[in-house]
């Protein structure tokens, strides 16, 4: 089935080269290339019983064919059958063709039911037969398939139809299973999409055999993962047990308590770093639930067992205020923390690998500089990486090899819709904190015409002037590194024009490390009151003090981006406010999009809008390259069979492991996933 298409069916070198650009390469990618629509030429209706709207046959005698010289050239052929006469129109023809319709002949029209001007029954460009005596007609309907130019639907038709002779795929479910659920066998679920009869369709077989279809596929996206889940869990790590020397001592020196949903995560990840086998847990949590104080009692239960751990974050900023807060967190604990971003000069990091290597650096915090090559860990036992899916699956892969398998912890602020999570992230456990500390204020997000920007500045004027401090942010363009920085330097500009009594901060990409820092350090402390910024600050800043977030063309942003900014407001005790700056018009996305930030506030409800605005495919970005996606199942409609295929999975994978295989195999091409078991 794998086999190429060639070998199995005969076709020319043309029609395969056209096939290939459907993406069909195989017998198996036949099979599957199922129509995406009907239509019935089984049944010939008489014109009176034609409804307006539908697409039906009719058949008739040709009274007149006429070429009109309206406004544009048309060709206009009445037919008649006995009773009544419809019209067909022809707007592009070729001259000969209308020699085909010599009066008196019998043919059949197949296409839409309109009424013309006068209230006449008119069918534009409808198909045409010719009526044979000795020519049936057929008893399935007739399936109309995606296809490129060049390849006509006869074509396709016909290699379809040789497909199905030789079809004889051995059923991979178990028969008890298709009977419980009335579910077809595979063969007759791919014959009846490709070649669905009246009755069947009366009948909805052609929805159960999709949904055939459906279940075959979740499952071998299923077994892939189950596959993945497997492999990981059965790497040996180093077993860590919770002393509560260090844990406890931080836990007693916050000036909060862990909110529930924190001690609830705590103890599952607790539970995982005490196996011997390795833990890969994401951790998700709104922005601002407190992932920070997790990810740091996790690293220290490695330490109480002398063993090293390290956090890595995608942005140097990020990586340097987690290093800063961590720094303070353990300030009298006499753990030795490590700072390595890319920036460091050479000299210094060889000073860094070196205290890596031989042990004395017990916590190391930094960007992905951390997953180079040249830095060997003396013990390393577990590794936080934080906003997880900033990072390509090849990069958490590598730090697999830097230790005995350390315990991985991942953590995002952009939750995953439950459907997405149970299918493609399925080879890790999942860990929520559905909570945010108590006391949080809602932020009021208001949606303003960039027309009315100076009633913005004077809001700004107002608010400073109580001592809240603002971030202004410019949206990133992504084609270009050069527009982002002139847009953050005019607006910038801009704003020291209109606002010059403040003092007005600039951080962008482009800025040297130490620049960066130094500007944030201000902003910290107050002595900038208004920071413009790119969305370098997306991610995990936090300035408590910040209570006003403003987005320029915040039209062209995704959602969890908007989020996420907006989630850098709102951390302190004042009432805070995110300003969305629009520009007209909007397109019908942008304005889905505002519509949802404006009307929630919870970032796993967002998530779920923007699951259905984009479609998962874009949302799992950098994941696609790990995890085929679906294309018969759509997990927003297919929720439900989702668990039927996990059971599945678990059933096949015990009773049938060859079939498994095989089975992944062929619906995702998935040799590569399927790791040595
Ligand atoms: P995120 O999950 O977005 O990374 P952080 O870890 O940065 O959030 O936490 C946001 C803020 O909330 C920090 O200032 C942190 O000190 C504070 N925080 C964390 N946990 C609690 C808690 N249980 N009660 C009150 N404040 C908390
Ligand atoms: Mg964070």
């Amino acid at each position: 089935m794998e086999s190429k298409l060639h070998d199995t069916i005969l076709t020319s070198k043309m029609i395969l080269e056209k096939l290939n650009l459907l993406n069909i390469r195989t017998y198996w990618d036949i099979l599957l290339h199922i129509p995406i629509r009907y239509e019935d030429l089984t049944k010939v209706y008489s014109i009176n019983n034609a409804s307006i709207g539908t697409q039906v046959l009719i058949e008739g005698a040709v009274i007149s064919a006429n070429v009109l010289h309206k406004r544009t050239k048309q060709l206009q052929v009445k037919l008649s059958d006995g009773y009544s006469i419809i019209t067909l129109i022809f707007l592009h023809f070729y001259p000969n063709y209308v020699t085909q319709f010599q009066v008196g002949k019998k043919i059949r029209a197949f296409g839409e039911i309109k009424l013309d001007y006068f209230g006449q029954k008119t069918i534009f460009h409808p198909k045409i037969q010719t009526v044979k005596d000795d020519v049936l007609l057929p008893e399935s309907f007739c399936a109309i398939y995606s296809t490129v130019s060049g390849l006509s639907q006869k074509q396709i038709i016909k290699i379809v139809d040789e497909a199905l002779k030789l079809l004889n795929v051995p059923e991979i479910l178990p028969q008890t299973f298709l009977t419980q659920n009335t579910y077809l066998s595979f063969n007759d679920a791919v014959r009846v999409l490709h070649q669905l009869t009246p009755q069947q369709f009366a009948d909805k077989l052609h929805i159960k055999a999709l949904e055939r279809l459906k279940i075959d596929e979740l499952l071998a996206q299923q077994l892939i993962m189950l596959d993945i889940y497997q492999y990981k869990h059965k790497n040996k790590a180093i077993k860590l047990k919770n002393n509560h020397t260090l844990t406890h001592k931080l836990i007693e020196q916050l000036p909060f308590k862990l909110t529930t949903a924190q001690q609830k995560v705590l103890k599952e990840i607790y539970l995982d770093l005490n196996k011997n086998t390795q833990m890969n847990r994401l951790l998700q949590g709104d922005v601002g639930s407190g992932k920070t104080i997790v990810a740091t009692l996790s690293m220290l239960v490695a330490i109480e067992n002398g063993f090293q751990s390290c956090i890595v974050a995608p942005t140097e900023i990020l990586a340097e205020q987690h290093y800063n807060k961590i720094c303070e967190l353990l300030h009298d604990f006499s753990i030795n923390i490590i700072w390595l971003a890319g920036s460091l000069s050479a000299k210094e990091k060889k000073q860094v690998y070196e205290r890596i290597a031989n042990g004395d650096g017990q916590i190391i915090i930094g960007t992905h500089a951390v997953f180079q090559e040249q830095v060997k860990f003396k013990n390393l036992a577990v590794v936080v990486v934080d906003e997880q899916h900033r990072f390509g699956v090849k990069q958490r892969l590598t730090l697999q090899d830097k230790g005995v398998n350390p315990h991985h912890l991942m953590m995002s602020a952009t939750p995953i819709p439950r459907s997405l999570a149970m299918s493609y992230y399925a080879d890790l456990d999942v860990s929520v904190i559905d909570e945010l500390p108590v006391g949080r204020k809602p932020i009021k997000t208001i949606l303003i015409n960039n027309q009315r920007k100076s009633e913005v500045l004077f809001f700004v004027n107002a608010q400073t002037s109580k001592g809240r401090q603002v971030y202004w942010v410019c949206p990133l363009i992504e084609e270009s590194e050069k527009l982002n920085l002139e847009n953050a330097e005019n607006l910038f500009a801009f704003l020291q024009s209109k606002l010059p009594k403040l003092n007005i901060g600039l951080i962008h990409g482009k800025l040297k490390t130490i620049e960066k820092a130094d500007v944030m350090a201000k902003f910290k402390t107050g002595e900038i009151q208004l920071l413009v910024a790119t969305s370098v600050i997306e991610v995990g800043v936090d300035v408590p003090n910040a209570s006003i977030m403003i987005i320029e063309h915040s039209e062209r942003m995704g959602l969890s981006s908007l989020h996420q900014l907006r989630g850098r407001v709102g951390r302190g005790s004042v009432e805070s406010t995110c300003i969305l700056l629009y520009h007209n018009p909007l397109s019908d996305v942008a304005k889905k999009r505002l519509k949802a930030i404006y009307e929630n506030n919870d970032g796993f409800k967002i998530a779920h809008e923007d699951l259905l605005i984009r479609g998962p495919g874009e949302i799992l970005g950098d994941r696609q390259s790990g995890v085929p996606l679906l294309k018969f199942a759509n997990l927003e409609v297919d929720l439900h069979l989702i668990p039927q295929a996990k059971e599945l999975a678990r059933h096949l994978v015990t009773h049938n492991p060859e079939s498994a295989k095989l089975h992944a195999q062929l619906w995702f091409n998935a040799q590569e996933f399927y790791l040595k078991t």
